[in-house]
């Protein structure tokens, strides 16, 4: 049998390493994970509720279109339910989104680094990416509308950045959306939006109506710790919904997923709390790498990627070993880690080991 040629080197993505083989690796009882950007504090109470509630339905297909969570989510951000469509994650939308746009040899560009699937969807429908490096840990909107040409289909703007947690503000994607031609797509994935309180974030939804070549990709698996459940959002124009809605498979989402969200949208306080809490693990966190004189990307999501002057491979394996789960592995920055932000008490954990990780390592060379 022979794959498709493009898709034979594609690597597996690389997901944070679960807890319980963690345990069983190193033989430890209490493992934090903080690599994968999940909300420490859970879920809303009412989405598990709701899970629970529809368990007598389990024989049942889902809604495909997810209409009365679309109808719900549409009243609470200002637009027509015709403008959203759901996904197994906003991974799926991402996915859907090259199936339906990038046709082979098709140019799209993102930043460098970045999240990966844009560019591994993007491998998959044989277009060419086109990576443009970040500068200063931010995303380059001037150089990446240099590498637009008649080709280029699709740019993607991750904002908040990951891994970096940098943003950019409404002004600069605006002046980005002026200048960029209408035939190119532009796809701001806001995973992170609702933790971000920094007064200079696009109100993205807003912009929707004036540039109808926008997409907002959005998700219930960070702020609202649903990442289990897999569902996720794009926001655009009708038409452009519709596409991606035509390529799309007819269960994509369940119930007890379209159930959750609907209860955790409800459940604003929730969201609120988890903000503040974020809010407050960010300064602390940023405090102490300023005590260990630790270089860090100004952090809007709940996220820091730090400097730790050494590789940051050897440091995520040292903090593995003492229980500690983070995200090295970034080529552009092999000094760095990405830590997620956990509870007050996971957050001084780390710090206690990093610093001990880090004498141990200055003590060796
Ligand atoms: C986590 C994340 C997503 C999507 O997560 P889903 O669980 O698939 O909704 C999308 N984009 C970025 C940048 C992310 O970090």
């Amino acid at each position: 049998m022979k794959p498709k040629a493009n898709i034979v080197d594609l690597p597996v993505y690389q997901p944070g390493k679960p807890i319980e083989q963690v345990k069983r690796e190193f033989g430890l009882s209490e493992v934090i994970k903080l690599a994968s950007n999940e909300n420490p504090y859970g879920c809303s109470p009412h989405a598990k509720e709701a899970i629970v509630a529809e368990l007598s339905n389990l024989s049942m297909y889902p809604d495909g279109s997810a209409s009365e969570l679309s109808e719900e989510l549409a009243s609470f951000m200002g637009v027509k339910k015709e403008q959203i469509i759901f996904g197994c994650g906003s991974d799926e939308i991402i996915a859907l989104i090259t199936r339906a746009y990038l046709e082979p040899g098709d140019e799209t560009i993102m930043a460098d680094q970045t999240f990966s699937v844009y560019k591994s969807n993007a491998d998959i429908e044989k277009a060419v990416s086109i990576e443009v490096p970040l500068a200063d840990g931010t995303h380059d909107l001037d150089a990446m509308l240099n590498a637009v040409t008649d080709r280029t289909k699709i740019v993607w703007i991750c904002n908040p950045n990951n891994p970096t947690g940098t943003i950019i503000s409404e002004n600069e994607l605006l002046r980005f959306m002026e200048s960029v031609p209408k035939h190119v797509m532009v796809v701001l994935d806001e995973a992170y939006s609702e933790f971000v309180l920094d007064p200079t974030y696009p109100k993205s939804l807003k912009l929707l109506d004036q540039y109808h070549n926008l997409v907002i990709l959005r998700t219930f698996s960070k702020i609202y710790g649903l990442a289990a459940l897999r569902i996720g959002y794009g926001i655009g124009q009708a038409d452009v919904i519709q596409m991606i809605n035509q390529v799309r498979e007819p269960f994509n989402t369940g119930r007890p997923a379209q159930a959750a969200a609907k209860a955790a949208l409800r459940d604003q306080k929730f969201v609120d709390d988890c903000r503040q809490r974020n809010a407050k693990g960010i300064m602390y966190l940023q405090k102490e790498f300023d005590r260990m004189g630790l270089r860090y990307f100004p952090a809007h999501g709940n996220f820091i990627m730090v400097d730790v002057l050494t590789s940051g491979q050897d440091v995520f394996q040292s903090l593995l070993s003492k229980g500690i789960i983070v995200r090295p592995g970034f080529a552009r920055y092999p000094s760095y880690i990405r830590v997620s932000v956990g509870t007050p008490e996971q957050n001084k954990m780390l710090i206690h080991v990093l610093e001990q990780v880090l004498r141990d390592v200055k003590s060796t060379v």
